[in-house]
């Protein structure tokens, strides 16, 4: 049976003050809930207080990051290590975000990379993949989908997906407002997932595929209710306890 996983992607906000009010409430607004992983990624430089914050009030809210580097230490100025952000207890990290993807040109062979590396140190690639606006215009949004999944999928096999979190994230529904509808995005999970079964069935049926791109508490039911969606990535509705927890909720 598969969980269903809810993840706050917070992007490049917040301060301490932010940090700890949005902890605090989101714990408090998350009490009694059961039946959803639920999971925040700060920025990594809040990633201290977090745990700090999240292990006085023995929350289960687990922790995340945005990114990786692909080594653990060395020449590799302002980069980030697996062994550093296990230290400071995240591990559910987002790697080919549509941003990262756009603004630092990170190539799929650069992001099943970091898939890898995040595996070999023990910790759980959130992996985002999705189409453009014009990919999704020109009917390409299975096959972009599947390119993605395909440069993890054919360097270190179908089973590497096993315990890993797929996110299909529309680009055009990031940050918009522009949500896919429900169907439509159940529709692309089925694919994907058909994608990954013609690999393996096993992988298949167990691996999380949540949806992402505007996800609130309004549309996030509808999204919950399709067969092959999973929970949720969530940038702008995450950043307000009452708005996630709803969210988180409704899985
Ligand atoms: C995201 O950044 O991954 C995201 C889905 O953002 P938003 O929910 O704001 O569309």
């Amino acid at each position: 049976m598969r969980h269903p996983v809810v993840m706050g992607n917070w992007k490049l906000n917040g301060s301490k003050e932010m940090v700890s009010g949005l902890i605090k409430g989101l714990d408090a607004a998350l009490n009694g809930v059961e039946g959803v992983d639920v999971a925040i990624a700060p920025p990594v430089m809040f990633l201290d207080l977090a745990q700090q914050l999240l292990s006085k009030a023995d929350s289960k809210i687990i922790l995340g990051a945005q990114n990786v580097d692909l080594h653990n230490s060395g020449a590799f100025t302002g980069d980030i290590s697996p062994e550093m952000l296990k230290e400071f207890g995240a591990s559910h990290i987002i790697i080919g975000h549509s941003e990262r993807r756009e603004y630092h040109h990170e190539s799929d062979a650069f992001v099943a990379e970091k898939f890898a590396f995040l595996k070999e140190n023990g910790l759980t690639p959130v992996l985002c993949i999705g189409e453009s606006e014009a990919q999704n215009e020109a009917g390409e949004t299975v096959a972009v989908c599947a390119r993605q999944l395909d440069a993890v999928i054919n360097t270190q096999g179908v089973e590497a997906l096993n315990g890993a979190i797929i996110a299909y994230e529309p680009i055009w529904a990031i940050g918009t407002g522009k949500a896919a509808t429900a169907d439509d995005a159940q529709r692309i999970h089925a694919a994907i997932r058909a994608h990954i079964a013609a690999k393996s069935e096993d992988v298949a049926k167990n691996v999380v595929i949540q949806y992402g791109g505007s996800v609130k508490p309004e549309n996030a039911a509808a999204y919950f209710a399709q067969p092959d969606i999973d929970g949720a990535l969530v940038g702008g509705a995450a950043l307000d306890a009452e708005s996630f927890a709803a969210i988180a909720k409704a899985a």
